[in-house]
């Protein structure tokens, strides 16, 4: 028995990852590992993708396409390796960095993009460029069409840079009663910037969706997908991920450390915010905030010990929660507890953990803190 631990089913990772091939047909999927594969554990996540069919992986940050690099995982394509794409904004020092880890990089300003061609020139090896359209999300990318075509054709002239992709990002992909089609009309300006990059360089590899997008149309699916919550097993629409055949990859365990009789009227933890209702025991687990167990979730959620749902009652701590276990209890100290995923019959999904906490399943895995190991099983 584990304090807490974070088990990582990288069969079912796997098998989402086929999932979603099959889904995307001729397009590709690119693995979308970042924040640490979703609080998954990135390298883990990655190789597992790939064993899935995953063709290339994206990553937000300079540090996370550095930790992958290390790994060998990937490099410039071409040599049998899978693409790495840095979807983030980079400082100088990062440019370095990323390019050190032979990943590509996103390009939406003139300026931006000499600054790649001069490092890649001082590295000796040409950069690989991604264009970013910014095509309605309102955050990085160019909005102006034209201005993409030109960034493209920049690339391509210069020795230094080649040019891989032209690529956009949506704003409600996961909001299917998205009553004002921005979806649609997010599509509608991308395709023919996309149209004019492809028309003049052939090769470049177009793409927009993410994990929402792949389901909601498949106009959105271009060259290839950017796919990140879908491949953790997590529903892109907040649904029962199992409706779109996707197994959840992650789950959240510890144990039950001690069982205590309450008699009515006693409190459980800080600020007695739960007093027994009646005569009781209660169950304590030694998880809390300090392992990423929202404190929002005092008496806000289940907890599943012998294959059955308890209410977790009290003020979750630092380090502990407490589980009102009920009047008559066969749970014994060293029971397992199951904060997320699956146990006997019984589950708990990201997706309720989210809907208690007023956010979305990716919050819920991407919380999850370091002190928490993962522990990856179903390796490739
Ligand atoms: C995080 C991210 C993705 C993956 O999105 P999911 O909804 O998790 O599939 C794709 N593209 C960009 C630019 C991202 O930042």
């Amino acid at each position: 028995m584990e304090r807490a631990v974070a088990r990582i089913d990288l069969g079912a990772l796997r098998a989402n990852c086929e999932r979603l091939r099959v889904e995307l047909g001729e397009a590709r999927l690119c693995a979308v590992v970042k924040a640490d594969g979703y609080g998954h554990g990135a390298v883990d996540v990655a190789g597992a993708a790939l064993a899935g069919g995953a063709g290339a992986l994206a990553v937000a940050t300079a540090g996370e396409a550095g930790e992958l690099g290390v790994a060998g995982l990937v490099g410039a394509p071409g040599e049998g390796r899978p693409e790495l794409l840095t979807l983030g904004a980079l400082t100088v020092a990062e440019v370095d960095v990323v390019l050190g880890a032979e990943s590509a990089v996103g390009v939406w300003t003139p300026a931006f993009l000499d600054l790649v061609a001069a490092r890649a020139r001082a590295v000796g090896r040409p950069a690989r460029v991604h264009v970013k359209h910014d095509s309605g999300m309102g955050r990085l990318g160019t909005f102006d069409g034209e201005e993409v075509v030109r960034l493209a054709r920049a690339t391509a002239a210069d020795p230094d840079l080649e040019l891989a992709g032209v690529w956009t990002h949506f704003a409600t992909a996961d909001e299917p009663d998205d009553d004002d089609g921005y979806f649609f009309e997010q599509l509608a300006r991308f395709e023919p910037v996309a149209e004019a990059v492809h028309a003049e360089h052939p090769g470049v590899t177009v793409h927009a969706a993410n994990s929402a997008a792949v389901f909601r149309s498949e106009r959105s699916r271009f060259d290839m997908a950017r796919c990140g919550v879908a491949i953790y097993g997590l529903d892109p629409f907040q649904a029962d991920p199992a409706e779109r055949g996707l197994t959840p990859v992650l789950s959240l365990r510890s144990y039950i450390a001690a069982v205590k009789r309450f008699p009515a009227g006693q409190s459980a933890g800080y600020g007695r915010r739960w007093r027994a209702p009646r005569d009781t025991w209660v169950g304590v687990v030694p998880l809390g905030y300090g392992d990423g167990v929202r404190r929002a979730l005092t008496n806000n959620c289940d907890v599943l010990v012998g294959g059955r749902r308890y209410p977790l009652v009290g003020t979750v701590s630092m380090d502990n929660l407490t589980v009102d276990l009920g009047p008559e209890t066969t749970v014994e100290p060293g029971a397992e507890a199951v904060l997320i995923g699956r146990q006997g019959e019984a589950e708990i999904r990201a997706e309720e953990v989210a809907a208690r906490l007023d956010t979305i399943n990716y919050e819920v895995t991407t919380a999850i803190l370091p002190r928490v190991p993962r522990r990856a099983t179903g390796a490739a």
